[in-house]
């Protein structure tokens, strides 16, 4: 038998000692079969009732109901909510995103017949599970299907192309044969989803355990080539060239980057997905020595990746996040740097995506046949730290405007400041250390210089 939390079990025995009937149907129960507990909070559990919204209300006072799809939200506690929704069906689906009518179905078949896929349809009431669609065997086999005709399913709700490609993606499942060449077919229909929507569905396949799968699934299916048709045409574009080390063409790279990084932050994914998409605009072959090169492809990525995130509206701060990832994900990795060079990648990367950078890095190398890490990449990472622990700005030197005025016996006045820039500069570049008395001591042998003078 399933395990239910408590405060689980105690609502549906609430609801069956009244007389409803009352189910955990969708996510949860489809967790559960897997042996998964449901992650914690309220809304990875659903419900399936035939109490009409009314009736709950009379049934728990503390309930409330403000929507028209019959779901009603009972207050557990402060933080947990619960949701109950009224067995519907939905008929008429005329703009083919929201449906129509919802009309209450009488009984929990109808309920679940409108749902997705089989592995989404099964219910349980605490004590027997009622799988109409078989969804159990197709979780056994591993198989994402369309519960009935999927042409007519995926006209009904385009959405479901992307939510049969999510699931595949988090769960590691086949798509069956026919749900598959439905999801083909049915492709162009995704234009009538909001990018909103569309956007949820493909950042969840990115945060997936299996995000390179999804991809290319959206490739073969078309559905790339409608939602970021600027990374499905990089499959086209080929790296192979004398002297490079690249193996894969521009597309496959992209995929491997992503399905290579080890950050869990599903920015920097869709970073290690987009880093490379300009390479496709600045394509360039030399007839004679057939070198590729993709001069400042990262420059015409920056202004892509501007136009990818104002597609799929993502947040200012995430698409800012992004966009500094692919403008400066071509930073050098050399021995031969300065402390300067390095903080200059520090302030044009911002501290707080220093290791994001260094995580689409990884995806990169990696990502491109190449070794995890190199002891260049090591030693930058060892410099990189270093060189925060020192000063950035003026004020954080170790002396300031009063000491050079006392030692020097200076007026305040434009020199000050010079002498002090000089010495931030000293500082940054290694030449002497940010402590008192090395500093206070340049300063000494500064005014006696100026007095031999
Ligand atoms: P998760 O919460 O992990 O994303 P889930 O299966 O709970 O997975 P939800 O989006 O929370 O997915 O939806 C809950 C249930 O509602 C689904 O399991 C499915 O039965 C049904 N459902 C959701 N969206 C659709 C849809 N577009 N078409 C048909 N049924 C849907
Ligand atoms: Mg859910």
């Amino acid at each position: 038998m399933l395990k239910l939390p408590d405060y689980v079990r105690q609502l549906m025995v609430k609801f069956q000692k009244n007389g409803f009937q009352i189910y955990v149907v969708g996510g949860a129960v489809r967790d559960l079969l897997l042996g998964q507990t449901p992650p914690a909070g309220g809304e990875n559990w659903d419900f399936a009732t035939n109490a009409k919204p009314e009736e709950i209300l009379n049934l728990l006072p503390d309930s409330y109901y403000n929507n028209k799809y019959g779901t009603v939200t009972i207050p557990i506690s402060k933080s947990l909510l619960l949701e109950v929704t009224t067995f519907r069906k939905e008929a008429n689906y005329k703009d083919k995103r929201h449906p129509e009518i919802i009309e209450w179905a009488d009984t929990l078949e109808d309920d679940l017949s409108r749902r997705d896929f089989t592995i989404n349809s099964i219910a349980f009431d605490g004590r027997e599970i009622v799988d109409p669609y078989h969804g159990q065997e197709d979780l056994k086999n591993k198989l994402i299907r369309a519960v009935g005709d999927p042409d007519k399913r995926f006209s009904e709700d385009a959405l479901r192309l992307m939510r049969a490609i999510r699931f595949s993606s988090q769960l590691g499942f086949l798509i069956e044969d026919k749900t598959r060449q439905s999801i083909q077919k049915n492709a162009k229909l995704i234009s009538r989803i909001s990018w909103e929507r569309i956007r949820d569905e493909l950042l969840k396949i990115i945060a997936s355990a299996h995000p390179a799968e999804g991809i290319l699934f959206m490739r073969t299916a078309g559905l790339l080539a409608m939602i970021l048709p600027e990374l499905d045409i990089c499959f086209t574009i080929p790296q192979k060239s004398p002297k490079r080390h690249h193996i894969y063409d521009v597309g496959t790279h992209l995929v491997m980057a992503l399905k290579n990084c080890p950050s869990a932050d599903v920015i920097t994914r869709l970073a290690a997905l987009l880093h490379d998409i300009g390479k496709a605009e600045t394509f360039r072959r030399d007839e004679s020595t057939a070198l590729i090169t993709f001069y400042n492809h990262e420059v015409v990525g920056t202004k892509l990746v501007e136009k990818i995130a104002d597609r799929l509206r993502l947040s200012n701060l995430q698409k800012k996040k992004l966009v500094t990832l692919v403008k400066y994900h071509q930073f050098t990795v050399t021995e031969l740097q300065t402390d300067k060079a390095i903080r200059r990648f520090i302030r044009n990367t911002g501290k707080e995506y220093i290791q994001d950078m260094l995580d689409l890095r990884f995806a990169d190398r990696v990502g491109s046949g190449a070794r995890p890490t190199s002891w260049r990449f090591e030693l930058f990472k060892k410099r990189l730290a270093e060189v925060q622990k020192e000063p950035f700005k003026i004020s954080d030197l170790k002396i300031d405007g009063n000491d050079i005025m006392k030692i020097l016996q200076l007026k305040p006045g434009p020199n000050v400041g010079e002498i002090l820039k000089n010495i931030f500069n000293d500082v940054e570049e290694g030449r002497i250390k940010n402590e008192r008395k090395p500093l206070l001591d340049r300063l000494s042998s500064l005014a006696r210089d100026r007095d031999k003078r």
